[in-house]
């Protein structure tokens, strides 16, 4: 593996809160969930009703063993209160606003006080400054510029670091391959799908990424990935990449990273504090049980939340100061949302799962696609993968021994009967945003 284009040092940008002791991590817990409590109190009506109608009092919640009083929020609750019956503070205090994606339904809508978003700059410095970015680097976002808190998001994290920014947003795949290596480009952020387009780009225009360019720290995130696709990903740009996690209710990008360790994803837990419970039953797991993540923002002004139910899927690792030197909790990677899970059959699957087994397999290319489809009355799976270049000599049908073998892992791990279709290199639909890995073409159950 190509990976050490000079090797990344373990560095800090605000040392002091990432090298918080597990206690003191803690105590500033227990401080501003005291604290968050008597401002949306105070603050949004919303929030008033909700705790009222508990009987909790501004100062009822003493510390985060208290954490299982307070109610969740909901996406249903920023949907039915769209655009900013949220808010905790005047409107006079906001100044930016945001929305989500809308992957799964209505964008929902975040708003931000200027201090929010200084807070929002410096996970950001923090997450870029832990993977090796520093005021030398040339910093490509290619993100969404615009409502999506991705772009604008990084932007400023990295413009604060002093690191030179270059928003090259999404979007004209050879234009952004280009001023990467014009402008000798160091380190980028991207969706991972994307980052793998960029690289296979790359190389049809005889560009090598591992030779041409000096590409040296990546972050990947915003959709579910496994860590086959990041084992690609390093191996084509021979560089270490990140796992990037946020969600813009909660501000966007910045909430969990990886360190260099790359052992997990540390949540910034002194603005962050994370639970994760059993999705039907809302009890909170122990670390080491899969679960839905929930977040309650601990220091966000205008437009904070309590115990908000992601519909995230992954687990808390275990408790112990990470090689790094932080001890900010961390969480696993994202196996999907709870609305990507797929029922065939009556087996629940998620893209990433299958993600997971095709990534690591020789032969298998940068892209793959998921159909459901209804044959009578049973659901069939199949899945579409394209195949690497080097295996492709022009006829698909020379490559069954591939195809059965891809066949047979995938129903070993899933427990599924599944068709495999393999695809020539490069002809599966690429997205330009959040990749779409699966059709269901059931008719509406
Ligand atoms: P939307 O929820 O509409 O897609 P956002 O742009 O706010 O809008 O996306 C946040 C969501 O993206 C997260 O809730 C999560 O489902 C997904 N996501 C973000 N980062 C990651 C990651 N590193 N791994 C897996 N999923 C991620
Ligand atoms: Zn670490």
């Amino acid at each position: 593996m190509g990976r050490a284009k000079g090797a990344l040092k373990n560095a800090f940008w605000e040392p002091e809160a990432e090298r918080l002791s597990p206690k003191r991590i803690k105590e500033v817990q227990n401080e501003r969930l005291r604290g968050l409590v008597r401002r949306v109190y105070e603050g949004s009506a919303f929030y008033r009703k909700l705790l009222r109608e508990r009987g909790i009092g501004p100062d009822s919640i003493r510390s985060i063993e208290d954490l299982e009083k307070l109610p969740f929020t909901t996406k249903e609750d920023l949907r039915d209160n769209y655009p900013f019956g949220l808010l905790a503070v005047p409107f006079s205090k906001v100044v930016r606003i945001h929305t989500s994606s809308g992957t799964t339904g209505n964008p929902t809508v975040v708003a931000y006080s200027r201090r929010d978003l200084e807070i929002w700059a410096n996970c950001i410095a923090r997450c870029l400054t832990m993977t090796g970015v520093t005021p030398e680097d040339v910093f490509q976002v290619i993100l969404g510029y615009g409502l999506f808190t991705g772009g604008l998001g990084f932007h400023y994290g990295a413009e604060l670091i002093g690191a030179k920014v270059l928003p090259s947003s999404t979007g004209g795949t050879k234009r952004q391959v280009k001023l990467m290596k014009d402008f000798g480009v160091t380190a980028f952020t991207s969706i991972p799908s994307y980052a793998l387009y960029l690289g296979e780009t790359a190389i049809e225009m005889g560009i090598n990424p591992q030779k041409d360019l000096r590409v040296k720290t990546i972050s990947c995130g915003a959709e579910p990935w496994s860590e086959g696709t990041r084992d690609k990903l390093e191996d084509l740009f021979g560089c270490m990449v990140f796992n990037s996690y946020g969600l813009s209710e909660v501000g966007g990008p910045g909430v969990a990273f990886e360190c260099i360790a790359q052992d997990g994803l540390h949540v910034w837990s002194d603005h962050f504090l994370i639970e994760v419970i059993d999705p039907k039953t809302g009890e909170a797991l122990p670390p080491g049980e899969e679960g839905e993540l929930v977040i309650t923002t601990l220091s966000r002004e205008a437009m904070p939340l309590i115990r908000y139910r992601t519909r995230d899927i992954a687990m808390i690792l275990d408790d112990d100061v990470c090689e790094c030197g932080r001890a900010h909790r961390r969480i696993s990677w994202i196996k999907g949302r709870t609305d990507d899970m797929i029922k065939i059959r009556g087996v629940n699957v998620f893209p990433s799962q299958i993600e997971h087994v095709l990534m690591r397999m020789p032969g298998v290319g940068n892209n793959y696609q998921i159909v459901v489809e209804k044959k009578g009355h049973m659901d069939e799976l199949k899945v579409r993968i394209e195949v690497t270049g080097d295996i492709f000599k022009g006829e698909l049908k020379d490559l069954v021994e591939l195809r059965e073998r891809i066949s047979s892992e995938l129903e070993n791990a899933l427990g599924l009967r599944l068709t495999v279709e393999l695809a020539e290199p490069g002809s599966l639909p690429r997205a330009e945003g959040k990749a779409v890995r699966v059709l269901d073409r059931r008719p509406e159950r």
